[in-house]
């Protein structure tokens, strides 16, 4: 794709109710002188307010370094993948840094997160499930037996695991979410959860305080995977990506960007059957919705001023 195409296709992102003519960021005036930059990058200064901007000010990629046929080219090999892309790979890929890449996947990431930002599933005569993994903080077996302890305990535990939970609509969206443990979820749950669905889970005892709010059915993983009706194979179906994802991908999700890459996964899994054009388009035009990152902007400058 050419450079000019890509200003195409993002400018018809950026602005799709006037077909890709710049609405300035600022004061939201429709007409701007074109004050494209001496090595070509595309700059607008609004008439209105006299202030200055581009395709990507107050979005997501705003300051941009690569041109912008690097940022639909990331999205696009993001999308083509099933289960996650790693950075390292990406920047292979594009010939950028690492460094770069991954702070470019984590804005993708950042992009489908706001999609189920608010997000409620399920409503009457819906049916919704519920289940959590756990996450990170692996405390790795000594290589002596005699060395070894008792994992079990929390005592020899990091202290660094983290519980994902999803509430998922059978057939429907999902939201995922990181806690301590999944009794702590049960206000996540709550919230994102319409009245009159009926709620699916695992025998687990965090779920009993949910009876009271949900009509509920429980099934016993030791027994059966579905049974009368109830299972929760839906949410098992995430898990499922997510662990490969971490499996086959990033080798280690855990910690503070977690969540991010529970998102993801819960993005993957609600357009897996859109087409790839469409997953591409969508996450292009929801970068380009999204306002600055809240995790890397300024990102680079971290560090440098105290
Ligand atoms: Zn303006």
């Amino acid at each position: 794709m050419s450079d000019a195409e890509a200003e195409t296709t993002f400018r018809k992102l950026r602005w799709p109710e006037t077909d890709g003519e710049p609405v300035c960021p600022h004061c939201g005036g429709l007409k701007a002188y074109d004050c494209r930059r001496p090595n070509g990058a595309p700059r607008f200064e609004c008439r209105a307010c006299g202030k200055d901007f581009s395709i990507t000010s107050g979005t997501l990629f705003a300051s941009h370094k690569l041109p912008l046929r690097a940022y639909l080219g990331a999205i696009a090999v993001f999308c083509n993948e099933v289960k996650g892309k790693s950075a390292l790979a990406l920047s292979r890929d594009l010939g950028i840094s690492h460094k770069t890449a991954w702070v470019l996947l984590h804005k993708c990431r950042e992009a489908m997160a706001a999609e189920m930002k608010g997000r409620v599933v399920g409503g009457d005569g819906k049916v919704a499930e519920i289940d959590g993994g756990y996450f990170g903080g692996y405390v790795k077996p000594a290589n002596l037996k005699e060395h070894r302890i008792d994992r079990r305990f929390t005592s020899n535990q990091s202290g660094k695991r983290q519980c994902v939970v999803v509430v998922r609509e059978r057939n429907g969206n999902s939201v995922p979410a990181v806690f301590r443990s999944e009794g702590h979820a049960l206000s996540f749950i709550r919230s994102r959860i319409a009245k009159g669905t009926v709620v699916n889970a695992d025998e687990g005892n965090a779920w009993n305080d949910l009876q009271g709010q949900f009509e509920m059915r429980r099934v016993n993983h030791q027994e059966a995977y579905s049974l009368a009706g109830a299972c929760t194979n839906a949410a098992e179906e995430y898990f499922s990506r997510l662990r490969r994802a971490e499996i086959g991908h990033h080798h280690h999700i855990a910690g503070a960007y977690l969540l991010r890459y529970a998102q993801e996964a819960s993005w993957r899994e609600d357009h897996r059957r859109a087409s790839n054009g469409d997953q591409v388009n969508r996450l292009a035009g929801l970068a380009l919705k999204a306002k600055r990152s809240v995790d890397f902007c300024g990102y680079w400058q971290r560090g440098k001023a105290a």
